[in-house]
């Protein structure tokens, strides 16, 4: 009889090998492929919120991140011209926040599957993705020597991103769509030291953000509307200069620091997919993607991680239908990303608050309990709908009247 694994995962990175570390985990014969090889870089920035770091922590994986010199982000500075916000991204069980670069911290994840028991197999390329009466069975693809392989499992799990090739295979239900709302660019500066701190710059129509990252580098990442793409690309550099002298001590530290890397952008459109029907399921990106403003996309990849897992394990072993288990996932997942999701939307857009969030915004200066809940909304630790209740906006009003 050919060899049947349990699950098949395309794509090994923020989604793909904790999926496959976990089932392995759980003693699940499990087959990871990239048509990439580690470490390699990919077109992301990649600052992980406190949410994202507690389950690096509880994979046992942290200790590997902050091995690689990588420094801890213990404050979010939001300015936005006439005054500025500063708070801790996270609770006091899990506080801060980490920025390892994508070389570092997928080639982490990958290990981590591997010594798990997964069986991984890099410069793998999946090419069609097996159906059979309607049901996912495997996947055919290639690997380095170009010969066509076939595999077979119980679940093909599609971890591989926007472009998602089991994405476009089983065309799941797309719901919640926007198009792209922004394009950014980033590149990376030596002589910019940020005293373990996210400092984001919002400048009405156009915004940007730094932070540190491995090797004493500091990531600069710079937006603009999406109506504004043609102009950008045709001067990135230019418009990258411009948008960072539009908050002056800002400018004056860039301009003493040193550019070292080339710039890198994109832009990305906004949609949930139906993450799981007969015989596969979707993860990270290419089961939910939003813009990258609020940096939720790693986080959000660890945790559809760990929900797709139990649901699978519940499947597997009987305790629950697929089909039941599977809607668990997604309930959970939407129901945790939908309000990040229109608050990362709306902040995409790139215009400047309207009044009453302006009035908000203005009250919680100075008042570290509402300026630590603005930081933890953009963390993804607390939710927009909690922060902007009728109840919590009274607080913040009435500590401001005081
Ligand atoms: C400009 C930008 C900035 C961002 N900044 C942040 C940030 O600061 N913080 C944050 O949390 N998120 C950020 N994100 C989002 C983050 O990059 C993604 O959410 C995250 O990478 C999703 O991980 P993933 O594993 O789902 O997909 P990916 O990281 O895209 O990995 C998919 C993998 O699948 C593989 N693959 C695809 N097709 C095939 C195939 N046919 N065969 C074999 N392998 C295949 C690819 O080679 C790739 O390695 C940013 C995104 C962008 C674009």
């Amino acid at each position: 009889m050919p060899r049947t694994y349990d699950a098949i995962i395309v794509g090994a990175r923020c989604a793909g090998s904790p999926t496959a570390m976990l089932l392995a985990r759980k003693g699940y014969d499990v087959l990871v492929v990239d048509q990439a090889s580690f470490p390699s870089d990919t077109i992301s920035t990649h600052l992980i919120h406190p949410p994202g770091v507690a389950l690096l922590q509880s994979w046992g994986l942290l200790d590997r991140v902050v091995a690689t010199g990588c420094p801890a982000i213990g404050t979010y500075t939001f300015d936005f011209g006439p005054f500025a916000l500063k708070g801790t991204p996270g609770p006091a069980a899990s506080p801060v926040s980490y920025a390892p670069r994508r070389t570092v911290l997928d080639a982490i994840l990958v290990n981590a599957a591997a010594e798990a028991g997964a069986e991984v197999r890099e410069e793998f390329t999946v090419e069609e993705v097996l159906v059979e009466d309607g049901r996912v069975v495997g996947i055919r693809g290639h690997g380095r020597d170009g010969g066509s392989v076939t595999e077979r499992a119980r679940v093909v799990v599609g971890a591989d991103g926007r472009h998602s090739l089991v994405a476009k295979t089983v065309r799941p239900e797309r719901y919640h769509e926007k198009p792209p709302l922004e394009v950014s660019y980033y590149s990376y500066w030596s002589g910019l030291p940020m005293d373990g701190g996210f400092e984001a710059y919002d400048l009405g129509d156009r915004a940007f953000a730094a932070w540190p990252t491995n090797d004493d580098l500091t990531l600069v990442i710079c937006g603009r509307p999406i109506a504004e793409f043609d102009a950008v690309r045709k001067d990135i550099e230019g418009d990258y200069l411009r948008t960072v002298d539009g908050a002056p001590r800002f400018r004056d530290r860039i301009r003493a620091a040193k550019r070292e890397d080339r710039f890198y952008g994109t832009s990305v459109p906004n949609y949930f997919h139906t993450p799981a029907g007969p015989g596969w399921a979707l993860v990270g990106d290419a089961g939910y993607n939003k813009d990258f403003i609020t940096a939720q996309g790693i986080s959000d990849a660890f945790k559809d991680a760990e929900r797709c897992v139990t649901a699978l394990d519940e499947s597997f072993t009987g305790h629950r239908p697929f089909e039941e288990a599977m809607a668990a996932y997604r309930s959970a997942r939407d129901a945790h990303a939908l309000p990040i999701f229109e608050f990362t939307c709306q902040f995409a857009m790139l215009q400047p608050p309207p009044p009453q969030l302006q009035q908000v915004l203005g009250a919680a200066r100075g008042n570290q309990d509402a300026m630590d809940g603005f930081a933890r909304i953009f963390s993804g630790v607390v939710s927009p709908a909690d922060y902007f209740s009728e109840e919590n906006v009274g607080r913040i009003f009435a500590a401001a009247a005081e």
